[in-house]
């Protein structure tokens, strides 16, 4: 029998070129009115004992094509568990191409674990109903969907962490994800502690139109979200705009904008090191953060990361820059890899859904020891 591949489905990316028995040759859809493509989400219909091969290309073209050597591909037969497959990456032709048996009749193919918009909406409607917990919705995307956050706690630093502005990267919202989990734990002493110190503001997905279409780093409007902090329209980017406004309303204290990494095999912050208003304590205290969190987790290292900007010269473009000029906020980007913690590797499942709501656990608890 023939394979056959679709994904018409919340996230679903990729266009079939060829099918030939068993093998495909595949292409990655760019993002809406935009050039960027590297997310894909299809499914294989087959046979168990099928030798599947896989091959996606044009991928030299891709957003980040450093992200292909070195990386696994994503598969669940069940949706809840995924593992790696074979991979194999040929940068001369730019193709990425998997060898797989199949051990069951469907199998889910990923970039990453995908986190659907109805275990969002699951997520927020749990999360609204715990004790303490206010929801608030702080406007809606260019197609109308809902920007959900989740507020608690009873302190007077704020506390803002906002993630998927790039929807592709889906780690974030399960970092999100364990985030909420462990904030809503009735018994967890860094939440209570946290509770009482803080009045946390949680957005788990910034870009819900993006995330429905299957896209890497656009919203419907083909525009990069973390590129419009210093201007966001109604127009371009309500996104940004409704979750701006609110953060005028209640001042940023310190920040965290969750994101997945696709070349460095590692977890790693970014700072705002370069903006003009730039004071030695709000520096201090993303240091001492950086700091906690490699001693808290193993999964968290300060040798990989971005290059830092010069003096004076950040882009306050950026949510993360922009919020420390605006508030004096200590605020941060933080990386996950798409493949795996280089020093921490698990060949079975690489970076994962769960190692992504860990290092939400130890951020939380840092950023307590911190405040
Ligand atoms: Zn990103």
């Amino acid at each position: 029998m023939t394979i056959s591949i679709n994904a018409a489905f919340d996230s679903g990316n990729i266009v079939v070129e060829s099918i030939d028995g068993t093998s495909a040759r595949l292409s990655i859809r760019k993002d809406r009115e935009s050039d960027f493509f590297q997310w894909f989400h299809f499914r294989v219909a087959c046979n168990v004992g099928d030798a599947l091969q896989l091959a996606i290309t044009g991928l030299a073209d891709s957003a980040y094509p450093d992200g292909w050597p070195g990386y696994a591909v994503c598969a669940s037969t069940d949706r809840d568990h995924w593992f790696r497959l074979d991979t194999d990456y040929d940068s001369a032709s730019g193709t990425l191409t998997v060898q797989h048996t199949a051990e069951s009749p469907i199998l889910w193919v990923a970039y990453f674990a995908p986190y659907s918009m109805e275990r969002h909406h699951d997520l927020i409607a749990s999360v609204a109903e715990c004790e303490g917990v206010t929801y608030r919705c702080l406007g809606t995307s260019i197609e109308g969907q809902p920007i959900d956050c989740i507020e608690m706690g009873t302190g007077d630093i704020h506390v803002w962490l906002y993630a998927r502005q790039h929807p592709g990267e889906s780690m974030a919202e399960w970092w999100m994800e364990g985030a909420l989990e462990k904030l809503t734990d009735p018994a967890d002493p860094y939440a209570r502690s946290l509770r009482r110190k803080c009045r946390l503001h949680i957005v788990p997905n910034m870009n819900p139109d993006g995330s429905c279409r299957g896209h890497l780093r656009t919203n419907y409007a083909g525009v990069n979200l973390n590129r419009e902090w210093d201007n966001p329209t109604a127009e371009r980017s309500p996104e940004v705009l409704c979750m701006r406004n609110a953060m005028d309303e209640s001042g940023v204290d310190w920040a965290m904008d969750v994101h997945g990494d696709e070349a460095i095999p590692a977890v790693f912050l970014a700072g705002f090191e370069g903006i003009p208003s730039l004071k030695s304590e709000q520096m201090d205290k993303y240091k001492a953060f950086q700091t906690a969190l490699a001693a808290n987790t193993p999964d968290f290292q300060v040798d990989l990361g971005y290059v830092e900007s010069a003096p004076g010269q950040a882009n306050l473009s950026m949510s993360t820059t922009q919020l420390a000029e605006r508030f004096g906020a200590v605020s941060m980007t933080l990386e996950m890899p798409f493949k795996d913690n280089r020093d921490l590797p698990d060949p079975v499942q690489g970076w994962s859904p769960e190692r992504s709501k860990l290092l939400a656990h130890a951020c939380l608890a840092t950023l307590d020891q911190l405040l």
